[in-house]
């Protein structure tokens, strides 16, 4: 069905958001909608929302200012606003109220089901519906557009772990996993339509399957990916360093297209943030899972995420968490400043941090890492890697751009014909950010 209708999709936060986001576009596509990057002429305009920190919030709300004005100069604009922001409990009445422009609201639960609120919509309803639990049917066959390169697969939804700071268990429920033949079939399809790379899903992938009779873990769904022909990588994320089994790291070893990186938030170095955090790990374990990675595969890239500034922080704690960062010495880190989230358990906990603090801290552990960084990168010089090219580069469309194993981004020369394939590329030059190499040739 094509009704000559486009629409913009907008998402913001993390890779389950985007995927999320995809859905929807693929829904509306089934409902007539071409895909557009084009505002000013859309006929809908879905906003998928991040709550995970109070900025992203920020930026969803000024994003919903815009929009206003997109539907003053054009009334007949259909916009929807989804995801966690709209699920978080008692939130949908203040933004019914701050925004009563809005045409669709849904949570994160009833997402798949979005066809039916668009069709209220599309005849003038203002429509809001935000599920309290997820129907497993819906979930189970999620949509992902056809014909690309990369993607990202949902393995499993929801999370169990509580940690005391994270809004996540809130809005996504508890922790489900996809049967691993659904999971397969969908790559096996993506496969055939053009895709090479896929990025596994879950907020801990590490405990997938924890609830399968016969036992069928994450490792073993690794392995029957891996054996997908024509699949060339696999990624995963997020791995909590609680669950990461020696089972896991060997067999990462072991697949050939599974890629040696590991994402281990750390979130703290000091064991009382992180009991306070209730991460269930101490910065002794931490290690030693560390430690296991790099005695198994010494190549393996080790990224993580610091929280800077959780209640009860001190000087102290925060000097462990850099000292942790010496210690590990992360290709990446992602580095944030405690936001407090209504309704978790971190918001009630005395002792919460000035923002002056907070901001200092996230300045001096930005300017450890990013020395941190650039020392990995200048490491990779002279150094040759396997990289999937992914198409002309962003600032240089002569040149090319694709991403080691390691999820390290290089530029290089090249012919366009390569796109989709394995090449190796000699790395000659390290700057903070991207990486410049030669091809040494295709695999
Ligand atoms: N499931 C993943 C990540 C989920 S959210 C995991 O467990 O690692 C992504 C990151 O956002 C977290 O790792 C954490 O570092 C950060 N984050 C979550 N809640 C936060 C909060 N309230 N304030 C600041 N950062 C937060
Ligand atoms: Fe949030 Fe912790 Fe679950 Fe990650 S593991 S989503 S940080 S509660």
């Amino acid at each position: 069905m094509k009704t000559g209708k486009k629409v913009v999709t907008i998402a913001y936060g993390c890779q389950m958001s985007e995927r999320d986001a995809e859905t929807l576009t693929e829904i509306t596509r089934q409902e007539g909608y071409e895909r557009s990057e084009d505002l000013e002429n859309a006929d809908l305009v879905i906003v998928n929302t991040c709550c995970v920190r109070e900025s992203a919030e920020n930026k969803i709300l000024g994003k919903i200012g815009e929009l206003k004005k997109l539907k003053e100069r054009n009334p007949n604009l259909k916009i929807a606003i989804s995801g966690c922001m709209v699920q978080q409990p008692g939130s949908i009445d203040r933004l019914r109220k701050r925004a009563p422009f809005i045409d669709i609201w849904a949570g994160t639960h009833n997402l798949h089901n979005f066809s039916d609120l668009l069709h209220q919509a599309e005849h003038g309803g203002k429509v809001a519906e935000v599920w309290l639990k997820p129907k497993a049917t819906l979930e189970s066959t999620p949509l992902a557009e056809k014909g690309k390169l990369q993607a990202n697969i949902n393995i499993m939804y929801g999370c169990d772990n509580f940690c005391s700071y994270c809004i996540v268990p809130h809005v996504r429920g508890r922790e489900r996993s996809r049967k691993p033949e659904e999971i397969i079939q969908e790559i096996k399809d993506l496969v055939t339509s053009g895709c090479r790379e896929v990025t596994l899903l879950g907020q801990n992938v590490n405990s997938y399957g924890k609830e399968f009779s016969p036992a069928y873990d994450f490792a073993d769904l690794l392995m029957d990916v891996d054996q997908i022909p024509d699949l060339l990588r696999i990624r995963f994320i997020t791995s909590h360093p609680k669950d990461l089994s020696d089972k896991l790291i060997e067999t990462v070893a072991r697949g050939q297209k599974l890629c040696e990186h590991f994402h281990l938030p750390i979130q703290s170095g000091s064991n009382f943030i992180l009991q306070r955090m209730n991460r269930k790990y101490t910065r002794e374990y931490y290690l030693s899972r560390v430690e296991k990675i790099r005695e198994i595969l010494p190549q393996a890239r080790i990224t993580t995420d610091v929280i800077v500034g959780f209640p009860g922080e001190s000087e102290e704690d925060f000097e462990q968490t850099l000292e942790m960062m010496d210690l590990v010495q992360y290709c990446h880190a992602f580095t944030f400043m405690y936001s407090k989230r209504s309704g978790t358990l971190a918001a009630e906990m005395e002792h919460q941090i000035p923002l002056d603090v907070k901001k200092r801290r996230l300045q001096k552990l930005m300017s450890v890492q990013n020395q941190q960084s650039l020392k990995w990168r200048q490491k990779m010089i002279g150094k040759t890697y396997e990289v999937l090219v992914e198409g002309p580069s962003r600032t240089n469309t002569e040149r090319l751009t694709g991403r080691t194993r390691g999820y390290e981004l290089v530029v290089f020369n090249g012919s366009s014909e390569l796109v989709g394939s394995l090449v190796n590329v000699k790395i000659i030059d390290a700057s903070s950010f991207t990486l410049t190499g030669e091809i040494q040739g295709s695999k």
